[in-house]
């Protein structure tokens, strides 16, 4: 049996298309791709021009019976609009250098003072690495801040009392020795300590014997690198499909503090995120924008007295419906038969057992 509505000729729509622009064509103009800009605007005035769209939705339309053909089929939409999404991507590579902490080790056998400044913490050199890369904490030592101190173990001495014989030099061991009438005794008799040598005193491992540290001052040294992300139109339909189709349409090296961010209320808040994120004990040294567009067109229907809107996403034209566009009669219907088929095996199954 065909279906009446197969034959159905379709009128062609009289609603005219509209082309919403977004804030950041025109704040970027020049500096987004300026192809991509242009093939998605004609793409939003052609796909309607060629009734091109017009098919799109009808083929959607009877594509399933689960689908809400009438909708489509019998009105005109109210409204045809085409705009591109946006989705931002900032990209911040952060240093951190900790307050610096002393640090003791023996003193080096060719030790000179420098007469060096002491350097702040972020006057400091350090490794040259390629741009967000990421840094591991890495310890480095402050030019100039170095002075020698006075061994704490020894207390400059440069050896310890022996603890194996308290410094007696001595210890004592037992030793056996048989009597004259065959039995045993056990005498304590004093040997030299084999650790000190019989001197009573050991070198003092912490300052090598020198009975002197050499103090540096050090900081910890990090670089991290996170991506934030954010889509410009929490509104638009199925966030995954656009960014499937999304194309990037600017990508550069930006000051995060740029005054014109702030009139993307989405980047203005992408970035005052970042921003809060990384100089809470750092220093922001790059930041990478990245803008990826998808064009989009929302048809807009009035069904049952409300808006419904059917959406064609990006050069692939994927449709997405909302739930308007759905005949759920026929999917409870649907729902039902399988419900039914299923209880049905299951007692099969439960009587051949
Ligand atoms: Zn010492
Ligand atoms: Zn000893």
């Amino acid at each position: 049996m065909s279906d009446p509505r197969e034959h159905t000729p379709i009128q062609p729509w009289t609603t005219q298309p509209e082309w919403q622009s977004h804030a950041i064509e025109s704040l970027l103009a020049a500096e987004l791709d300026s192809k991509y800009m242009a093939r998605s605007q004609a793409r939003g005035l052609a796909v309607h021009r060629t009734d091109s769209l017009q098919r799109m939705l009808v083929r959607w339309a009877k594509s399933s019976t689960f689908h809400n053909g009438q909708a489509i089929l019998q009105r005109e939409p109210v409204h045809v609009i085409s705009r591109n999404v946006y989705q931002f991507d900032v990209r911040v590579s952060t240093e951190v250098r900790s307050e610096p902490h002393a640090k003791r080790i023996p003193l080096p056998q060719r030790y000179r003072p420098s007469d060096e400044e002491a350097q702040d913490v972020w006057e400091v050199s350090v490794p040259e690495t390629p741009r967000y890369a990421p840094v591991k904490q890495t310890p480095i030592r402050i030019p100039g801040a170095t002075q020698v101190v006075v061994c704490e173990d020894c207390d400059g001495q440069g050896e310890l009392l022996c603890a194996d014989c308290t410094g007696r030099g001595v210890v004592e061991r037992p030793v056996k020795t048989r009597t004259a009438d065959g039995g045993m005794t056990v005498q304590n008799q004093d040997r030299a300590c084999a650790p000190c040598q019989g001197s009573g005193m050991i070198a003092c491992r912490r300052c090598n014997a020198r009975g002197e540290l050499l103090e540096e001052q050090m900081f910890l040294w990090s670089r991290t690198t996170q991506t934030h992300h954010t889509v410009d139109d929490p509104t638009a339909p199925n966030p995954r499909l656009l960014s499937q189709h999304a194309q990037v349409v600017y990508r550069d090296t930006v000051h995060l503090d740029d005054p014109r961010w702030q009139q993307i209320p989405a980047l203005a808040e992408l970035i005052s995120h970042a921003t809060a994120a990384h100089t809470h004990n750092g220093i922001v040294l790059d930041a990478e924008l990245t803008i990826r567009a998808t064009p989009l067109t929302d048809v807009v229907y009035t069904i049952g007295g409300r808006n419904r809107t059917i959406a064609v996403i990006g050069y692939g034209n994927v449709v997405v419906a909302d739930r308007g566009f759905y005949n759920w009669q026929r999917i409870g219907i649907g729902l039902l038969c399988a419900l039914i088929v299923t209880a049905g095996i299951v007692l099969v199954f439960f009587f051949l057992r």
